[in-house]
């Protein structure tokens, strides 16, 4: 059932029993933040609160409070009362083959999100789950908005809002970070922790990802890989790889950028970034992905070259698309 923010705020409050709290594997600022806010803010509020993730937190995002009470298990065995999964938009997602909880609620912004818990709240029009978090945490009680939930719904807001820079940041966005701020955050502290502790293992491995740039569609689409073994050469974090996409997205003439990561053999995730004009959370819908409109992502199992058949093509259809929907809104296009 689709909740509105007030409906959601109280059953948030009234929530009894063994709560627990998840996110998305393979989770970003966003999904740190908002579970570790939202914990940190139940605790408060006298909850009994556990957090689960499946898979082991950025080292970058170290700082954040309460981030050494997360678990990170392979399967959940305890059993729940209530489970909040945030910045979800499928089950899958989660990582968890099945949650052990009684009820369960979304709390999300993906523009793909399909509800499959029995309660959710989902605004694609929100910059992040946690300036979302924000607004019903302040339904429920400001008071409680100390710095330990502060500065996980800070640091959620600035990563998926690319330090306040994309097309999802919004004046409200600036409001709410401005309140942040009143409360204690810290932004240098924040983008120091996570964008100036750098292991040289990160460029070593930046280097051999480079070298694979690609371009494909007549330089409108521009890729880039990273194989397993360059992990294993350069002794880089997966993670370590964040933000790898943005190198292929800033060439000029590109309108989408494309990043396969080889998981394990045969295993890809690929991630999605548009400049604007291309939807890329519909392509990764259409692969069994979703995301937002300028960022998405899907997995994929195969070889490469056909994963990167059946992309391009639907980037083909999409560049089309991007093109036809420009003539209509502007009766003379700029050639894209
Ligand atoms: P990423 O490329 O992993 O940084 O993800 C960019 C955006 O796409 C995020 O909002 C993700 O939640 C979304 N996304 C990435 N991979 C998937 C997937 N397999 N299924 C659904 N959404 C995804
Ligand atoms: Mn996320
Ligand atoms: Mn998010």
């Amino acid at each position: 059932m689709r909740l509105n923010r007030e409906e959601m705020a109280e059953l948030i409050e009234g929530l009894e029993g063994r709560i627990l709290i998840t996110t998305h594997k393979n989770p970003d600022g966003d999904a740190v933040g908002s579970s570790l806010a939202w914990y940190n803010f139940l605790k408060k509020l006298d909850k009994d609160v556990t957090v689960i993730y499946r898979d082991r937190i950025p080292y970058f995002f170290d700082f954040l409070p309460g981030v050494y009470d997360v678990k990170v298990l392979q399967e959940i065995k305890d059993k729940f009362d209530w489970v909040i999964i945030t910045d979800v938009s499928d089950p899958k997602r989660t990582g968890f083959d099945a949650i052990p909880a009684e009820k369960s609620i979304v709390i999300d912004h993906h523009v793909t999100a399909e509800p499959f818990t029995d309660y959710s709240i989902v605004e694609p029009e929100i910059s992040s789950t946690c300036e979302l978090s924000y607004y019903l945490m302040k339904l429920i009680n400001a008071d409680f908005i100390d710095i330990s939930v502060a500065l996980p719904i800070y640091t959620g807001i600035y990563t998926d809002t690319g330090s306040f820079s994309y097309s999802n940041t919004s004046p409200e966005t600036f409001e709410v970070a401005a309140e942040l701020v009143r409360k204690g955050v810290n932004p240098y502290f924040v983008m120091s922790n996570i964008f100036e502790r750098n292991r040289l293992n990160k460029f070593k491995l930046l280097e051999l990802v480079l070298r694979t740039l690609s371009f494909a569609l007549g330089g409108k689409v521009a890729h880039i890989t990273l194989f397993r073994s360059f992990l294993e050469e350069t002794g880089a974090y997966p993670e370590e790889s964040e933000g790898f996409i943005n190198y292929p997205r800033s060439i000029a003439g590109v309108e989408v950028a494309v990043f396969f990561k080889e998981i394990e053999k045969g295993s890809w995730k690929v991630s999605l970034r548009s400049k604007g004009k291309v939807d890329v959370a519909s392509v990764a819908k259409r692969l069994g992905g979703g995301g937002h409109r300028m960022a998405a992502g899907f997995e994929a199992e195969g070889e490469l070259t056909e994963i990167k058949e059946r992309l391009f093509k639907e980037l083909e259809v999409a560049l089309e698309d991007a093109y036809y929907e420009g003539l209509s809104q502007k009766g003379n296009p700029k050639e894209m």
